[in-house]
């Protein structure tokens, strides 16, 4: 039998996989040195130590642990390192903790899993903030083959990260990049360099507070890697990190990193419902729809005949996302909507009678100080406390501070129920709630709230309890509610029907949420503003806009400028969006219930275009963004079928060879030449899983009629397709599982 080794080492290494960790014991502490791969190549651009651990006193006093003063034992198994700090002081005092830090080796996948303990801690202390694991990882300054790649929003990829990727300024709070929240929405990050990826990401079934300290450090060529997290507060009691940081290193791209994170994604609590075509939350009817409109005020162009003209000319049912059904202003009295405007009720009985599902916009985030009622009841029951003992404020739309809800008291579930429930009772079909996966999370610490102060799991399962209330009694009374809400922050899955993605239109966006979640929740809106329709200089803006949201399976037609004056305006941009709309009603299957693949490489065949695109409300002079002329992705349904969408966004009807490259065709190709097929999972990620030579059924529009015709060519050899201008085109293939491959 294997014996552990106990050891007091200064320096070590720690294998598994390609990966080497190296960390050294000295002044500072202990640090890790070097994290390299199998060919040596060096990852981190400089020493850091292991972990940082800041503690709290019941007289809120907070220290920070001293881990200098000896080494860590080591004691190694099988699988997996144990280190132990032993006597380890609480900043100047003469309390002392025991720390111990857990790195096992996953040789299989070549996985590292992080994980920490603090233990034998005083009856006036609790763990208060834990920064672990931290690296300093070394990036190429100037070179577009070193690249960051965060889950900001939908996905982001900072090529030449030390130049490109944001840092300071007045979002500095939220550069921080708190989880969950709209700028972090899933917990890896990944980073390039050249063809490898390191792969880092917390596998954290339930949700705890984190925050992805991360950034570009310019001057030291580096990215800090500097997570923590922010615990529940619990005095004299041991803690134990609830979840493992996992890094990996491998070949590979950002799908390839998605990829990772998908399989433990599927594990989460979150996906527990399953896939959207198993029926078990979003209805049928809300999946067939891709055009969310946006019914952003009162007045001309915003009016009932106006919403009942857009339905009209798109000839589709919609959802239409409705503000300003309430009396008072926008942005004020919040938590409190009702009363509705006079006629409310009638209005939404003449829209929905008409397929067009209204959606009310409630924000139950955000608490408004200057109304009489604020310190009646709201200030003390509703409304988190920061770790200073000070109203937790957030700055939001209109420049105007709020105070923030705490989701964990009965008040401010009470206030959202009632308010969803009371819009239900109006007979909407929808209720939209602002800001929930969205804005920063910070923990709560008003010591009289009936939840531990401090992070944790709190907030988002208190959330998520407050909308499957809402869920439930909805049901109840409206037989197939949907929910929504704004920014796409992965803790409210289970609970919630679409999420508002693209609330950034930034030219480096991935569909990296897409990659993880598209089978499992649907995603819709993006900014487009009123210049795009006006000024020559931003043509074809609002059609690539949407193109892009069609192709990665996200609902359109949220405009900022009302779709009635888009028809009105530009009668082409609105056929094109009726064209969208009508190609998602017949491949729902695909756009909203799929599973995205690997995008199809076109660059062989087709050079990129731009197009001017307005980012923000007050752009007036707009980005170039690189497209190609026709948008492609690829989905595979629950039954195995694999479908490719193409959208040409050019007035030219474009000719193009469409290969989807077989595993079995490439492995029969290595058996032929007598050469080694290296089936890894960054090989395995370039192929799609389907049989050779499989034929594809053509899917295109005729009017509004949907024209299915046999496609010339099969998977292996390519298919020959001519897209038209301003059109899209779905190539649907037989499953894999249909011809029993596998
Ligand atoms: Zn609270």
């Amino acid at each position: 039998m294997h014996t552990p080794q106990t050891l007091k080492e200064t320096q070590f290494v720690i294998a598994a996989g390609q990966t080497r960790l190296r960390l050294e014991h000295g002044d500072s502490g202990t640090m890790l040195t070097h994290l390299t791969d199998a060919e040596g190549r060096e990852y981190l651009r400089r020493p850091n130590v292991l972990w940082k651990i800041e503690m709290i006193d019941r007289q809120l006093k907070q220290a920070e642990l001293d881990m200098r003063s000896s080494p860590p034992e080591v004691r190694r198994g099988n699988d997996q390192v144990r280190l132990t700090w032993r006597n380890v002081r609480i900043g100047k005092t003469n309390e002392q903790v025991t720390v111990k830090a857990t790195i096992q080796l996953k040789e299989e996948s070549g996985e590292i899993a992080w994980q920490l303990t603090v233990e034998d801690i005083a009856d006036d202390w609790s763990v208060f903030r834990v920064h672990f694991p931290r690296m300093d990882l070394a990036v190429e300054r100037g070179v577009e083959t070193d690249a960051v790649i965060v889950p900001n929003d939908r996905g982001i990829i900072y090529r030449n990260p030390l130049e490109s990727m944001p840092t300071g300024g007045i979002h500095e709070k939220i550069r921080r990049r708190p989880y969950p929240h709209g700028g972090w929405t899933m917990q890896f990050l990944a980073v390039q360099r050249g063809d490898q990826i390191l792969y880092i990401g917390a596998h954290d079934t339930v949700g705890h507070l984190k925050t992805f300290f991360i950034g570009p450090d310019a001057e030291n060529e580096a990215v800090y890697v500097h997570p923590y997290l922010d615990t529940e507060i619990h005095y004299g009691l041991d803690w134990a990190q609830p979840f493992q940081w996992i890094t990996r290193l491998q070949r590979g791209d950002w799908y390839d990193a998605a990829q990772i994170y998908r399989k433990f994604a599927l594990t989460a609590s979150w996906t527990s419902r399953g896939p959207l075509v198993k029926g078990r939350k979003t209805p049928l009817w809300y999946q067939q729809i891709g055009l969310v409109t946006l019914r952003l005020m009162r007045g001309p162009g915003f009016e009932d005949e106006d919403v009942l003209a857009e339905h009209a000319f798109m000839g589709t049912p919609m959802v239409c996302h409705y503000y300003m059904w309430h009396q008072t202003a926008f942005d004020a009295n919040y938590p409190f909507f009702f009363p509705a405007v006079p006629g409310f009720r009638k209005t939404v009985e003449k829209l929905e009678a008409n397929d067009i599902h209204v959606m009310p916009y409630i924000n139950m985030f955000s608490l408004d100080m200057h109304m009489d009622t604020w310190e009646q009841g709201l200030k003390g029951s509703a409304a988190k406390i920061n770790p200073a003992g000070d109203l937790d404020l957030h700055v939001w739309s209109q420049n105007r501070t709020f105070a923030t809800a705490c989701q964990a008291t009965a008040m401010a579930r009470q206030l959202t129920t009632m308010t969803a429930m009371r819009l239900f009772d109006q007979g909407v079909s929808a209720v939209y709630f602002d800001e929930i996966a969205m804005s920063a999370t910070w923990p709560c610490h008003d010591a009289t709230h009936k939840h531990p102060a401090g992070g944790g799991a709190t907030y988002v399962t208190s959330m998520n309890e407050t909308l499957r209330i809402v869920r439930e009694e909805a049901t109840e009374s409206n037989g197939q509610p949907v929910l929504t809400t704004e920014g796409c922050a992965e803790t409210y899955i289970a609970h919630l029907d679409a999420m508002l993605a693209g609330n950034g239109n930034r030219p480096n966006a991935l569909p990296l949420f897409e990659v993880v979640y598209h089978d499992h929740v649907m995603a819709f809106g993006r900014y487009t503003w009123t210049p795009e329709l006006m000024d020559p200089k931003f043509a074809g803006a609002i059609e690539s806009k949407h193109a892009q949201q069609f192709i990665w399976g996200t609902q359109f037609g949220w405009l900022d400028v009302p779709l009635s004056r888009v028809i009105q305006k530009s009668p082409a941009t609105a056929t094109f969006i009726r064209h969208l709309a009508h190609m998602w009603k017949h491949n729902y299957d695909f756009l909203a219930q799929g599973r995205m693949l690997r995008p199809l490489d076109l660059s062989g065949q087709l050079e990129p275009i731009t197009r001017r695109w307005a980012m923000a409300w007050t752009d007036e002079t707009g980005t170039d963004v690189p497209l190609m002329p026709v948008l492609n992705s690829v989905w595979q349904r629950i039954d195995g079928a694999i479908g490719v969408v193409l959208v040409n966004i050019t007035a030219e009807p474009i000719s193009l060879n469409i290969q989807l490259p077989s595993i079995q065709a490439q492995y029969a190709e290595a058996m032929k030449q007598g050469i080694p097929f290296v089936a890894d999972d960054a090989t395995l990620s370039k192929f799609y899983p389907l049989p050779q030579r499989t034929p594809a059924e053509m899917r295109m529009m005729a009017g509004d009629d949907l024209v299915k015709t046999i496609a010339e060519g099969d998977s292996e050899r390519g298919f020959a397709v001519t897209i038209q201008p301003m059109s899209a085109m779905v190539l649907a293939m037989g499953s894999e599982k249909f011809y029993g491959t596998h």
